[in-house]
């Protein structure tokens, strides 16, 4: 039996811990992999405050020693369902617990196009988040693969930053108006409608990618923004809000079941960062202490 059961390792997971265990509150964080989440990923992350450059591995690092400091454990597991009765049941491959609380921490996969080369190419050229990468391509030509509104966004972000922007959607742009106009009020944002990447051209970056109407576009950078897959199939057994996919939570971060709370990037919002990630971890925290 735990006060608070947090589900997920990365950062946001791992501020609402180090919220709880200061504010008195005894605390389990659960993760299936290494502590840092999504972090781990990226090998430059310029946009976190109070660094002017910090490796993912290594800002992870800092931020599980600092719970370690604290006298917060990780359990490496993974959650595998998460029940109510009067208390929440968490049960994991290895375990099974009883909480009170449980804040959902477990972050989401971007969806990938599947093309050769893809993974390898992570980090060197082919990126899925424009405003964590986008400033390394500075007055490079790139394109985006996407037609909503992240990817519509993030062409906007981008234009800011890059000399000329490709927008690539399978059929037609489904983003919203105000987007769509501010997108075409760009000089340098091509929307290329119809059209689908083939394969990407190589050496130990990304030099360019070939499309299947037989153009080849020569491209630093590739941002795929096709969405996401948030992590949350153990939670099967309760009836949760979801909106495309995502948690839906009110302010406090709490979802529509009382006593489960959803932050970072498994949570229904517009940005999707490391610092909104810890932020909505604090809040939660925060808002458990307020009931105890
Ligand atoms: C390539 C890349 C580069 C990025 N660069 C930046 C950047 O420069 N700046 C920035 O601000 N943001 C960046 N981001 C975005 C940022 O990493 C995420 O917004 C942030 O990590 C989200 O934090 P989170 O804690 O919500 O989820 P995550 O970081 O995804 O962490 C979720 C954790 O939950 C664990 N988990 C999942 N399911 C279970 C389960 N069933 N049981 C136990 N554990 C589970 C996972 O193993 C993972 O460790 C980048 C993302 C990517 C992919």
């Amino acid at each position: 039996m735990v006060k608070c059961i947090v589900i997920g390792a990365g950062p946001a997971g791992m501020s609402a811990s180090l919220y709880l265990k200061r504010a008195g509150i005894d605390v389990l964080i659960m993760e299936e992999g290494v502590p840092g989440g999504e972090m781990l990923k990226t090998d430059k992350i310029e946009n976190y405050l109070g660094f002017d450059s910090i490796s993912g591995g290594d800002l992870a690092l800092k931020m599980s020693k600092q719970l370690k400091n604290l006298g917060i454990s990780i359990i490496k597991d993974k959650v595998v369902s998460v029940s109510k009765k009067d208390k929440f049941i968490v049960k994991t491959l290895n375990s099974e617990y009883v909480a009170d609380y449980v804040i959902v921490a477990t972050g989401r996969v971007p969806l990938k196009l599947g093309l050769k080369g893809e993974n390898d190419l992570l980090n060197r050229g082919v990126s899925y988040c424009a405003t964590c990468d986008g400033a390394f391509y500075r007055d490079e030509d790139v394109a985006i693969v996407g037609g909503g509104d992240s990817a519509l966004t993030e062409a906007l972000y981008l234009s800011d930053i890059c000399h000329k922007v490709y927008v690539i959607v399978r059929k037609d742009l489904r983003a919203s108006e105000i987007l769509k106009n501010r997108v075409k009020n760009k000089d340098n944002i091509v929307i290329l409608k119809n059209i689908l990447v083939n394969d990407f051209v190589f050496d130990d970056r990304l030099t360019g990618i070939n499309l299947n109407n037989g153009d080849k576009l020569a491209i630093k950078g590739l941002f795929i923004a096709i969405g996401g897959k948030p992590n949350l199939d153990f939670l099967s057994d309760l009836k949760i809000d979801i909106n495309n996919g995502y948690i839906k939570t009110n302010e406090k971060m709490e979802s529509s079941v009382k006593g489960l709370y959803a932050v970072g990037d498994v949570r229904d919002k517009d940005f999707y960062q490391i610092i909104t990630a810890a932020s909505d971890g604090a809040v939660a925290a925060l808002s458990i202490r307020e009931e105890n």
